[in-house]
Formats: C-alpha cells, structure tokens, sequence
C-alpha cells in the first residue's frame, strides 16, 4: 500500500463515498448530510471544550463592508486572497449589452460594479468594529463559526476557496489575551488528540503578499504571534493546518478603539478550526465510514450512539 495521504487519494475519496460534491469551479465543492454532521458534531465539541470561557455568541454574514478591510490593512498583506462583490448598476440598454455578453461566452466583469461588501476572509473581521470603546475589566470573549473566502482556487481539496471557521476572540490585556492564547493551544492539542489525530504544533506565518510580506512573515515567526496545529491529510512530509492560533498584539485594538478598563489600547487573540479540514482528517484518518471510525472516537462525536445520526439523503 503507498502512502494514503496524497491530494488525489484525499479527493477521490472524499468524492466516491460522496462526501463532497464538485460543482465545477475549484474549491467550492458542496458537503453531504454526513460530511455536515461530522462538522457540527466537531463543532459541539468545540463547544464543549470551551465552555468555561463563558463567551458571547454570535453569527456574520459571508460577506463584510469593505471599510473594514481597508481599517485592518488587508490589501497592504493579501491582495492576492481578497474576493470583491461586483453587482450590476447600469441601465435597461447596459443590462441588455451585459446579457448578451455573457450569451457570447465574454468577458462581463467589466460592466460590473464595486459594491460596498468584499467577502469575508477572516472570519473574526467583522467582530472587532463592535468591541469599540472600554472593555470591562476580564476583557470580552466572543464565539462564531463563519465562512471564510480566500481566493485560492486548487484541485486539491483542503485548499478552497470558501470554508467554515469556528472562532473565538479575546480582546483584553496583553497578559490575559496570551495567557488564554496559551491555554487554548493545549485544549485544541488535547482535543484534536483524544479524536486520535496525530497533531502537532508549529510556530507559523501568514501567507503575506510579496517580498514585504515575507519580512513581515518572518518577523511574526521571530515573535511567535502565530501557532498552527497541523495533521497529516493530503502529504505525510507536509501536514495540514487544521487550527490556528494568533496574537494581534494592537493592532485591532488601535484600529477600531478598544480600550482597557484601565485605559491601555487593547490587544487581542484569536484562535480558528478549520473546520472542513478538521472533518477531511477525521476521514483520511478513520476510514471512509463512520461506522467503521475507532468507538472511543465515536463516543465523543456521537455520545448517544451512531443511530442518532444524520443519515444520507
Ligand atoms: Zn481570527
């Protein structure tokens, strides 16, 4: 038997036992009735182990105002990921002209233009507009799970184009943002491990634009502000980030005026499963069937047995 976790042996078997759906564009697949259970079941778990944070819920939309993005400086770093809703604004006689065009097979985008919403790339975006002005005293800790677009259209099926990430955020002091940073490596560690994958930790960087942006990937390297949690899926040599783990230090807090209770500007942390990922390791890992997953796996997804499960459609 070769090595089972290459990108084709991960797609095709995520495809034949139905899985996922292609659609035709890269990266956008669709999720079955058990690929979705999986997830949310991963989800409560998630949950589960996050329980003593007490923290705020709450649920955004797949796009963000593109204000937002220009507030956090995401073109200055990944231009290359960012995905812009386009809409028609035009007369009677341009709608006809655009119709036609895309009748003929050409190119349309031109005749379209910029909204005030990009979709989202990160899916605590939005969260930090709203934490604006003082914080009480333990600071404020927020839990969503949210679509994430990323322009990186590729066959291989742990790199999409648009995928879950469950999240949470804290905005404090710097000494409570890393300390809870911290403490949520080890559960993530912990969690990952009892559902028997083989993870480990890495101090990572973000993907930043160009040649400024490697320095900037560097520099976050050198002050450790980023930790991925990574598992073999698609390549033994090269796992896959299935949880990552970053220290924004202020930046989000001077751009968009969180303040301490002591008046400090803010800093803030945030931690992210990828949750698609999560699911495809899960089935790289135990076999195509749940059925045929290890029972101490299936007891914590599936705590009142298989038969509560979704099934199929
Ligand atoms: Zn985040």
């Amino acid at each position: 038997m070769g090595d089972r976790f290459t990108p084709e042996a991960c797609h095709a078997g995520l495809v034949e036992h139905g899985l996922i759906i292609p659609v035709g564009a890269k990266g956008i697949f669709g999720r079955s009735a058990v690929f979705e259970d999986v997830l949310e079941r991963f989800n409560l778990l998630v949950s589960k182990t996050g329980a003593g944070d007490r923290a705020e819920s709450c649920v955004f939309p797949p796009v963000i105002d593109r204000k937002v993005l220009e507030r956090v400086k995401y073109l200055e770093s990944f231009p290359h990921l960012c995905g812009s809703v386009h809409s028609f604004t035009g007369n009677a006689l341009q709608a006809l002209a655009l119709a036609e065009r895309a009748r003929e097979g050409g190119d349309w985008s031109e005749m379209l233009t910029a909204t005030s919403v990009t979709l989202n790339p990160a899916v605590c975006y939005p969260v930090y507009p709203g934490l604006a002005g003082t914080l009480p005293a333990v600071g404020r800790i927020i839990s969503i799970i949210g679509w994430a677009y990323r322009h990186e259209p590729s066959d291989e099926p742990t790199r999409m184009q648009s995928f879950r990430v469950r999240e949470f955020i804290h905005a404090g002091t710097p000494d409570q943002v890393v300390a809870w940073r911290d403490q949520w490596l080890e559960r993530g560690l912990t969690l990952l491990r009892g559902l028997q994958l083989p993870v480990a930790e890495q101090v990572a960087a973000d993907p930043f634009f160009g040649r400024a942006g490697r320095l900037m990937g560097s520099n976050q390297m050198a002050q450790k502000l980023k930790f991925e949690v990574l598992v073999p899926v698609i390549s033994s040599g090269e796992p896959t980030a299935i949880c990552s783990f970053n220290y924004h230090q202020d930046k989000f807090g001077e751009a968009f005026g969180i303040r301490t209770a002591d008046g400090e500007v803010a800093h803030t942390a945030c931690l992210g499963f990828g949750m698609e990922r999560v699911v495809m390791a899960l089935f790289v890992h135990h076999g195509w069937h749940v059925e045929d997953w290890p029972a101490a796996v299936r007891a914590q997804l599936w705590p009142e047995g298989l038969s509560a499960r979704v099934t199929a459609p």
